[in-house]
């Protein structure tokens, strides 16, 4: 059935976008167009292994360009378009507020515009983020959680997701959203704090190794908290999104969900879904694992003085110290998802745990090094 669908995915070449690739060329029959944005170097590492793929071909397509979009959906008509192209550093967002607003919101909007008016058939998904709920209330967060976001990024995801909501409910229109909680892999960029540490700490042991005097890693907050996954399994949750076996809207209901009352069918209809590893961990413990990871025993390993004068030791030597650079004007404390609803509705169960993800991501980095 699904061997003649086909699947546009923008941010093709970025983590996430790459890895939906790779598991919907090996777990489905669907073929791929790949949305990338011109630049003049290209950035196509994640996706080079799929260049000679014959379900997988590329489109140039730029997301904050509305005709762009319309007329690459007017084209291909595809049956699902799956969104992971965003600015996703959260830290560069208050650099560049409009960017993120206008990459991560309007986009949203054309993408939306052209599906409504070209291939109201198509399912949309749309990547949300654990950052909307920011400024949290309540703990664990879970899909009621309210949004009270921190950063101009945040922002821009909690609009995106009022338009989806409002397209859904307005045109039938089968889009939905994650609330996707940190996700991190070998495909990481640096500018998120896990691929940096973990670049580093085989940065430091192999200078260390060699005789070197390591330059130590830097970095801003250490006791913010994140609920950390591996991408690859938070892939296979967005397709189960994309494939709820639920009404959508209007004329779309089921036997089941006969025609009452709009409240009384929307609990039967798709969902939204946080998805998370329901466990959180510091900044600081995820250096310290990493560093483990990377050879340095925990017993010569120490932590000394306070707030920007505090630095990590291996025995004598400074491996981590504070750079006030990296704090943010306002900061997102603790994040801890609730990925019930989506392990017992989706059947979605994630595979790497904490330790596994920050294991890989070291041996992956100290074997670039090696
Ligand atoms: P985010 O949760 O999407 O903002 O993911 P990041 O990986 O960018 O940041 C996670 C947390 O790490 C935030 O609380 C940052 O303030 C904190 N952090 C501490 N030092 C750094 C750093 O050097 N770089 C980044 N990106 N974050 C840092």
């Amino acid at each position: 059935m699904m061997k003649n669908k086909k699947v546009i995915i923008t941010g093709v070449t970025g983590q996430d976008g790459s890895l939906m690739a790779d598991y919907l060329l090996k777990n489905t029959e669907v073929t791929i167009i790949g949305a990338v944005r011109r630049l003049s170097v290209k950035n196509h590492q994640n996706i080079e292994h799929l260049e000679e793929n014959s379900r997988f071909t590329l489109v140039d397509l730029d997301v904050t360009d509305l005709h762009n979009i319309d007329r690459v959906v007017s084209e291909h008509m595809p049956d699902f378009f799956i969104n992971f192209a965003a600015n996703s550093f959260v830290g560069s967002s208050w650099q560049m507020p409009y960017n993120h607003m206008e990459t991560n919101c309007t986009a949203v909007l054309h993408q939306l515009e052209a599906i409504r008016k070209h291939a109201p058939h198509c399912r949309y998904y749309n990547a949300g983020s654990s950052e909307e709920f920011g400024d949290v209330v309540t703990t664990p967060q879970s899909e009621d959680h309210p949004l009270r976001p921190r950063s101009p990024y945040g922002v821009s995801k909690c609009s995106a997701r009022h338009l989806v909501k409002v397209y859904r409910e307005s045109y039938s229109l089968y889009a939905v959203q994650g609330w996707l909680f940190n996700h991190e892999g070998v495909r990481r960029g640096e500018e998120f704090v896990t691929r940096k540490i973990t670049k580093n700490a085989a940065r430091i042991t192999s200078e260390y190794r060699s005789g070197g005097d390591p330059i130590p890693l830097e970095l801003g907050n250490l006791d913010s908290q994140r609920d950390w996954s591996d991408a690859e399994d938070f892939v296979d949750g967005v397709w189960r999104m994309l494939n709820q076996d639920k009404p959508w809207g209007k004329g779309t209901r089921l036997p089941d969900f006969p025609e009452e009352s709009d409240e009384a069918c929307l609990s039967g209809y798709i969902k939204d879904y946080v998805l998370s590893s329901n466990e959180t961990h510091s900044i600081r413990e995820f250096v310290e694992a990493a560093f483990r990871c990377a050879g340095f025993s925990p017993e010569d390993c120490r932590w000394d003085g306070e707030g920007e004068n505090e630095k990590y030791y291996y025995r004598d030597m400074c491996i981590v110290k504070i750079n006030p650079i990296f704090y943010r004007p306002a900061e997102v404390q603790l994040l801890l998802g609730d990925s019930t609803k989506a392990r017992e509705e989706l059947g979605w169960i994630p595979e790497t745990n904490f330790l596994q993800l920050v294991e890989k991501m070291v041996l992956n980095d100290l074997d670039q090094k090696g």
